[in-house]
Parts: C-alpha cells; structure tokens; sequence
C-alpha cells in the first residue's frame, strides 16, 4: 500500500503547500446551512466529505468507507438535513448505530448541523435507557431518530415507532454493528421502511459481510473509500525496545518526559487496560481505563472526564475505543504492538489529527519484532527507534490532567444549558469564566470543566447556588 494516500490530496492546506481543499460552497447547499457550517468552523471538506457529499445529495446510495475521525457524521448529516421538510413532523430519517455512545455522538452532532433550521426534532433511542421516556418522546413526534437496531426494533414492534414516511436511511459503523451481530436487526428493521428511499452506508472497513448487507439493502450505490493511511509527516512515530518485566512503568515514563496533555493507551487485552491503569493511578497520574465490563453510566463519565482534560491518560483496549470519536490528542501510546498492522494504522490515526502534529509512542519486546516487520512493511518505512535512557522527566511534578470535572445531577429533559452552568459557577464570588472548561449536557447529568486547583472552591460554590432556580446535587469526579 503506498503512503501517498487519496486522502492527502484533498485534506485541507496545510503549511507545506499542499493543495487548498475544496470548500462547502462548492455543493448545492442553502444559505442558512452554509453559514452554519462556517459557525462550526468547518471551512474546507474532509477527504471523504468532499467525496461522497456530490453523490449523496444527488440523491445516489452510497457505501462510504474511511478512517475513524474523518467526518463522516457531517457526510450523511448534511444530505438528510437537506432533506427534511420541517413542517412535517414526522421521522423522516433514521441513523442506526452499534452502540449508545456512539449514537448519543451522533445525535451531538446532528444537532450541531441543524442549528440552521429552526426546530429540528432529533431523538436519541437507544437500550440501557427506559423506553418509557423514549415512548413518550416520540408521542410528540420527531423528525429524525438515530438509535441502535436493537431497539430501534422494539419500538417498532410496539407501535410507538412510525417509520413510513423515511425517506432517508444511514447505517452508521457498519462493520461494527455486523461485528455485533445487527444484521438481522438491521434488515428487520429495514424492512419497515418504504423502498423508495437512500440509503447511506458508512464504514471504517469493508470486510466481506459490508458487501453482503450492501447488495441487500442498498440500489445501486457508489462505491467510495478514502484509504486508512496517514500523512506520513503528520505524526512522529518513536519505537523503544523493552522487557516485559518494564513495559507498564516505561509508559510513565513516557507520560511525564512527553507531557502530552491527552494520551489514549492501547493495550491488547483488558488485564492489561487494568494492570496499567493501577500502575499509573498508584503514580499519582489520572488515568482512567474503557473496557468492555465498564457500565453504560460509568463508560460515559469515563470519556466525560477524558473529552474535558480532567482525565490525562485514557487506557483501552481496541474494541473498547472503536468509532468513538476521541479527538485532537497529543500522543498515542501502544503499550502493546498489535498483532494486526491495520490496526496500527487506525490506533496512531487518533492523534495528528485535522491540521495537528500527532506523536505515537511504541514499545516492542523481543518477541514482538516480528508482528512489527508487518507493520514496517504496510508503512513502507522502518520503525524509528529510540533509546529509553533518553526519557527523562520534564519536571519533579508528575504529569497532572489540568481540569478536574464536576457532575451535576440534572437531567437533560430538565431543559438545562450550559449558559445555566456557566452562570451558577460564575456568579456571586464564583470562579471566573476563563477557569472553566467544557461543558456536557447528558441525559441524567452535566458535567463541567474546571481548572484542577480551583476544583474544591468551584464544588463549594455550586452545592451553595442554585441553578436555574433549583438546588442541585453536584459531586467531583
Ligand atoms: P467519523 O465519524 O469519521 O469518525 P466524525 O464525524 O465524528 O468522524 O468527525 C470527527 C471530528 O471532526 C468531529 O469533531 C467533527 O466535528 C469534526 N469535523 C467534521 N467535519 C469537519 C470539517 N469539514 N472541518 C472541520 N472539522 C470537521
Ligand atoms: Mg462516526
């Protein structure tokens, strides 16, 4: 596989010349969505955006096939937006999803998007939730519904879910919800919907069960990928030779010589997610670990914590942190060199991305040397190898997350927002607006960012304040 990969060719400019990437006013798009993007600080198209966009809003089925992190949210968000006659309050388009998170990504995202229409109807329905909620959600109707097929079906076989008027059908991670075993479910569900319609299929590989679900599902469509590798120069690749006995404790080292203010850690089993996140915890560094026997509740904090830097060091396993859009990373650690180089190529994709430098650390024992020939190969380059005497601590402080995250038990139908939070911490002898970070809205909770130090001032102040009028619980995470 070369390097020089199509996705270098439309990526946007970057400092050394390459070519400008094409923009969102190329394609046929209304003013209100336009400007909207511009908001959102969308200026030029991703690779596969600015492939798949011309075909989708004309209309075409689509397979799209590309990196995790390469938004294809945006690709199929923007053609069914287009779409949608708001006037009619009716589902018109349906997202089907592998998992809660990623749906609940999805549906962030799709809001972000349709803040050009004036009230776009948009629900989130998905298991690990009490349907009752969503039932009663859907009695006032919804233009759009993004969900996992699961149930996604049980809400059709109940009656509650009207799926005769879509007109457009996206099948998001596609790979990942055959890996799950949806197929039935998908195809269940497909099965309610009218046949006149367009369906997207997107995917971050194209095993052979995608051209299966494809040829059942999908009319005709165009096949598009942007292929899996990255701008060669973009991220810097170290490799350092260990002994199993050092492995865990070198990436502490790493962690407090690099400094990277966000780090996702790959391990190749969930023991060693466990035995590293101990490791590091024990360290005085916050680190947390995403596996699969986490909790929905409890894996949602984690990535909370991660998305708002209150958590510097995320560990997981490769299923773990599939399709999840963790974004903007300083470093990529893989703790443990994959047996599959593929995998390699996706791991190290999460940092560098957009217009960053991204930095992914390796350690290799012995006995690995010989998976990473594969890797080596598939790159078309020989791993840079550094010597562990030259990690040395940037500082006597151990590496610390720089904000700290409070929960607030609220819930989301409780119409609260961000301003809310930002006003309560705020106001009255509260913190000041610049050390507070980001700000989540979840279905049961909100979570907000603040500076690590003032972390027990801010907590004080919030159990003292209302918030929109109302005491509420809050606690430090
Ligand atoms: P994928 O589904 O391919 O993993 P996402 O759709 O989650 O990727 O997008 C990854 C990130 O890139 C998101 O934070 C999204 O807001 C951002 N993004 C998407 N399109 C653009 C664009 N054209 N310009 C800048 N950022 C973008
Ligand atoms: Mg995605």
């Amino acid at each position: 596989m070369s390097t020089d990969s199509p996705a270098s060719t439309t990526s946007p400019a970057s400092p050394e010349g390459q070519p400008a990437a094409p923009g969102f006013d190329q394609l046929k798009l209304g003013p209100a969505m336009l400007a909207n993007l511009d908001r959102l600080g969308y200026k030029t198209m991703t690779a596969i955006q600015a492939a798949s966009l011309p075909i989708s809003l004309a209309g075409r089925d689509l397979i799209a096939q590309a990196k995790t992190g390469s938004g294809k949210t945006a690709a199929f968000a923007i053609p069914l937006l287009t779409r949608l006659d708001a006037s009619r309050l009716q589902v018109q388009a349906i997202v089907l999803c592998p998992t809660r998170e990623l749906a609940d990504q999805v549906t962030q995202e799709l809001r972000r998007l349709a803040r050009a229409e004036e009230n776009i109807k948009i629900l989130t329905l998905t298991g690990g939730v009490k349907m009752g909620g969503q039932r009663h959600s859907l009695a006032f109707g919804a233009h759009v519904v993004v969900g996992t097929p699961g149930r996604v079906m049980d809400l059709l076989e109940r009656g509650n879910l009207d799926l005769g008027e879509v007109n457009t059908l996206v099948l998001d991670e596609a790979d990942r919800m055959l890996d799950m075993g949806f197929h039935d479910s998908i195809a269940w569900v497909a099965s309610h919907l009218p046949v006149q319609r367009q369906t997207l299929l997107f995917s971050a590989t194209y095993p052979e069960g995608i051209a299966r679900l494809a040829a059942r599902f999908l009319r005709q469509p165009e096949r598009i990928s942007v292929q899996a590798q990255h701008d060669a120069g973009k991220i810097e690749q170290r490799f350092y030779e260990v002994t199993e006995s050092e492995r865990l404790a070198t990436v502490a080292r790493l962690l407090n010589h690099f400094r990277p203010v966000s780090t996702l850690a790959f391990c190749n089993t969930k023991q060693q997610c466990r035995q590293l996140v101990e490791l590091l915890q024990a360290a005085g560094f916050s680190a947390l670990a995403l596996h699969g026997e986490l909790e929905q509740r409890e894996r949602d904090q984690v990535l909370v914590q991660f998305a708002q830097r209150s958590c510097s060091v995320l560990v997981a396993t490769d299923i773990a942190a599939r399709g999840l859009d963790i974004g903007g990373l300083e470093a990529v650690i893989n703790v443990d060199v994959t047996p599959d180089a593929e995998v390699h190529v996706h791991r190290i994709g999460r940092t560098g991305r957009v217009d960053q430098a991204g930095l992914a650390l390796n350690l290799v024992s012995g006995k690995e040397m010989v998976v990473l020939s594969q890797i080596e190969k598939m790159q078309g380059r020989p791993a840079q190898w550094h010597e562990l005497a030259s990690l040395k601590p940037a500082s006597a402080e151990p590496l610390q997350a720089p904000m700290a995250t409070l929960q607030l038990l609220v819930e989301r139908r409780e119409k609260i927002r961000a301003g809310d939070i930002l006003g309560a911490l705020t106001g009255d002898g509260g913190i000041a607006g610049d050390k507070i970070g980001k700000i989540t809205i979840g279905e049961f909770s909100s979570y907000v960012a603040v500076q690590r130090d003032l972390a027990r001032v801010a907590l004080r102040h919030l159990a003292a304040t209302k918030v929109k009028g109302k005491v509420v619980r809050v606690r430090l995470l």
